[in-house]
């Protein structure tokens, strides 16, 4: 989502003049786009505003802003550690970057000194529309489209509530536009954003024939010309009633693929999480849809060490993870939000048992990951081709399981959907080669 939401910002400064520079040591504006999620990321960003503040200090006129969920959180008290910075914008106000810049130039062109930081971290009735706008590739293949902002779930260990606000939902319709405007400057794939899409215009639409709202525009989407995949995140399980399944059967642009945030495997440190779902349910929903899809693919979210996880706690976890048999996951340390309901919980756990149980799980997801993409191997797998590898020596795709595959080709296919036959495979990535046209698999 943060990029996404730097790439709207980006594009709204291109329209106003602004050029993007691709060093940051060659620009005299420089905006960090920031994350909250957990502390780590926190320190990280403000390591890396302070050591900008220095160039600040040698370069006086060089501006810079501090954009995001950090901006949000933490507001004008980010000037206790960072006098220097002129900007601080939150997550509401994106759009509002370009105005403020053109007031900063336009005082730093008239000699006058640029004065009291600009701080702006207000909510905004409406932001969530000001996010569309893209800096597209020249060829470009995918493409993320922002359909909501903020989430009213309360997890209790999460910051985004606080940093994001409340759910609001942009018009399906701009969504539409938008989707189709990227199709026919040839994007082929469209990601969908938002904290929590599955509540998408839960507000705003009413269920139409038993579909949700993200339904309905999940297959509004799914008509549009050019467009060859669809894909989401981040989902709530919730979110995957009936409805969400069974558009996976009908709706083929719906990769193999769902990121499925388990956060835990025990309902006692669910619960805890307000986390409205058990194992047993979340279980259900794997199983539902790879009845639909069975070559289906999942990642998911987990968070070891929340407070008072028990061993026996994390044992549900480690079977739970195990028995869904994830081709990759987002594993994190339980790492404490100020301000939020789990911050003040008892039973903190120390960082050398969270730290054990997260090599625990990575190990077990590296068996995984590596038994799943070797089990490819020999199989020939639709890949959208987005282009060249880092390295420029083969391109890369990705299957309808999402697993990234290189291979040789020509530059005329990128874009296109092309069969490659699985040569080999590591734990992140498979190697392969294109099946010529009209040679059987
Ligand atoms: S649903 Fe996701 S974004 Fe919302 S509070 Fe829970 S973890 Fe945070």
């Amino acid at each position: 989502m943060n990029e996404r939401d730097s790439e709207a910002v980006a594009a709204l400064l291109r329209a106003r003049g602004y050029r993007l520079v691709p060093d940051e040591d060659e620009c005299d504006i420089l905006l960090l786009n920031t994350c909250s999620i957990r502390d780590l990321a926190e320190q990280k960003a403000l390591g890396k505003a302070g050591h900008l503040q220095a160039r600040k200090r040698r370069q006086p006129r060089f501006i810079l802003g501090i954009l995001g969920c950090m901006a949000q959180n933490r507001g004008a008290a980010l000037l206790d550690q960072l006098p220097d910075v002129d900007l601080i914008v939150g997550t509401q106000k994106f759009h509002q970057v370009p105005g403020y810049l053109d007031n900063l130039r336009a005082a730093r062109e008239a000699g006058v000194p640029l004065g009291a930081t600009i701080v702006d971290t207000a909510a905004e009735a409406g932001s969530q529309n000001e996010i569309r706008d893209h800096v597209l590739a020249e060829r470009p293949v995918t493409a993320f489209v922002s359909i909501q902002q903020g989430c009213n779930m309360d997890c209790t260990f999460c910051i985004v509530p606080k940093v994001r606000g409340d759910e609001r939902s942009r018009p399906m319709d701009a969504i539409v536009a938008e989707s189709r405007a990227l199709a026919e400057r040839g994007v082929r794939e469209i990601t969908l954003l938002g904290q929590i899409v599955t509540s998408y215009g839960r507000r705003d639409y009413a269920h139409t024939g038993g579909r949700t709202p993200f339904v309905q525009l999940l297959e509004r989407l799914h008509e549009i010309d050019g467009l060859a995949r669809l894909r989401f995140t981040s989902p709530h399980p919730r979110g995957f009633k009936h409805d969400l399944v069974e558009a996976y059967g009908r709706l083929p642009k719906l990769g193999d693929y769902v990121h499925l945030p388990l956060q835990s495997g025990s309902n006692r440190i669910l619960r805890a999480m307000n986390r409205p779902y058990t194992r047993e349910r979340y279980l259900e929903i794997v199983d539902a849809l790879r009845r639909v899809r069975p070559e289906m693919h999942f990642s998911t979210d987990i968070i070891v060490g929340f407070p008072g996880e028990t061993e026996e706690d994390f044992a549900q976890t480690r079977e739970l993870f195990a028995t869904v048999n994830y081709d990759m996951a987002y594993i994190f340390k339980y790492s404490v939000r100020s301000g939020t309901a789990a911050a003040a919980m008892a039973g903190q756990v120390p960082e050398e048992v969270k730290e054990e149980r997260n090599q625990i799980l990575l190990r077990l997801l590296e068996q995984n990951s590596r038994r799943r993409n070797q089990a490819l191997v020999g199989t020939v797998q639709e890949v959208l081709i987005e282009g060249p590898d880092r390295k420029g020596l083969r391109f890369l795709g990705r299957t309808r399981g999402n697993r990234t595959v290189h291979f040789a080709a020509d530059e005329k296919l990128i874009g296109t959907l092309a069969p490659v036959r699985i040569e080999r495979a590591t734990t992140a990535v498979l190697y392969g080669e294109l099946v010529p046209a009209g040679v059987e698999s």
